[in-house]
């Protein structure tokens, strides 16, 4: 079975792909977005995912790639077109080669065009294919930078794209309307630019009277993706895409794909008093037989937005409840109080209970 998500990166308008051979848990993704490494690491860690590969479509001109990033944090190897170029990638990649993840494989297909190293990857059962921004929903990347060629493009799209079975999905590198895929048969039928009977020089007359504007962060992005998204000062780069995360280094926590921040409970344990501990139950439930952790404060869930100036700044707070879900929520309200530094006990007094954790007032659970 195969492990597919598509992820979206909304400052960039990127779509990012996740898949996975289920069995072997071997996993790829393509066009990972600097900003989303901590979401994409956490999906791919709670899918019980092993990354083998992450791959680029192309150098992007319009976001940094999380390439470098995912490299650091899982092992990961880097692939991009050797016709892209950059000495940083473990693996050029050239027409025909394929990048296998588990019992499954992606091969690849160069669509030139957008830029001279862009690739399709396109799933081994020809089922769903991975255009970048050769093709996209409707529309085709632009060609008027980074040795893009209209002509090029086209018969790209006719060549290694069109070619592919009629009921194959295809899914772009951006949508900026928030459409999420389309077939190999819409695109021949309805793509205004390139599908029916629009010819090559239909095509580039087309993009020659384009007038787009010069993207934005083009200046920036090449350089950094020409490096795999390696910065020049990691720490300072993480911080400024991660505002965060950035306080979150008072003790080692984990970020789930829900967005929450958790801490474990040996963790917990570990950090003695530097923690405020912050028991969001009801009274009854603080003194019921599940009992509370030593010197936990308790405010109710429903009283602790007009409550927060209770809570010292001066040390991190972690929220805890019964299971876990309404310390969550806490989170949400300790943030727009400006308590940035807090947790979430991972699976509240149940969880510490269960390990057999010491408490306060509670009963014995024999
Ligand atoms: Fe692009």
């Amino acid at each position: 079975m195969l492990i597919f998500r598509q992820l979206f990166d909304p400052a960039s308008s990127t779509y990012t792909y996740l898949l996975g051979d289920a069995k072997s848990g071997v996993a790829v993704v393509i066009d990972p977005v600097f900003e989303q490494v901590r979401r994409d690491a956490a999906l791919i860690s709670e899918l019980g995912l092993e990354l083998a590969w992450s791959l680029e479509t192309h150098v992007h001109a319009d976001h940094v790639t999380a390439g470098w990033l995912l490299r650091e944090r899982t092992g990961c190897k880097l692939a991009l077109a050797e016709a892209a170029g950059p000495e940083c990638a473990d693996r050029a990649l050239a027409h025909g080669d394929r990048i296998a993840f588990g019992a499954r494989y992606l091969e690849v297909r160069a669509t030139p065009g957008h830029t001279n190293g862009c690739l399709t990857y396109v799933l081994d059962d020809w089922s769903r294919a991975f255009t970048g921004d050769c093709l996209l929903v409707r529309g085709s990347g632009r060609t008027d930078f980074q040795q893009g060629d209209a002509r090029l493009l086209y018969r790209s799209v006719h060549a290694q794209i069109f070619s592919l079975p009629k009921d194959c999905l295809l899914y772009p590198a951006h949508d900026y309307r928030g459409l999420t895929a389309t077939t190999v048969e819409e695109e021949r039928h309805f793509n205004p630019r390139l599908g029916g009977a629009i010819g090559e020089e239909d095509f580039a007359g087309f993009m020659r009277n384009m007038s787009l504007p010069h993207p934005k962060k083009i200046d920036l992005a090449v350089p950094a993706n020409l490096k795999c998204g390696r910065p020049a000062d990691v720490g300072a780069a993480e911080a400024a895409a991660d505002p965060a995360a950035a306080e979150q280094d008072w003790a080692p926590l984990t970020y789930t794909f829900a967005g929450i921040w958790e801490i474990q409970p040996e963790t917990l344990e570990e950090q003695g008093n530097r923690v405020q501990i912050l028991d969001v139950r009801e009274a009854d439930e603080f003194s019921g037989p599940l009992g509370h952790i030593e010197g936990a404060m308790l405010i109710p869930l429903g009283e602790l937005a007009r409550r927060t100036s209770e809570l010292g700044r001066d040390r991190p707070i972690v929220a805890v409840c019964r299971s876990g879900a309404r310390s969550a929520q806490a989170l949400t309200i300790l943030r727009q109080a400006g308590l940035n530094a807090c947790a979430n006990l991972a699976g509240g007094m149940l969880r510490w209970r269960a390990d057999g954790r010491a408490v306060e007032a509670g009963k014995s659970l024999g």
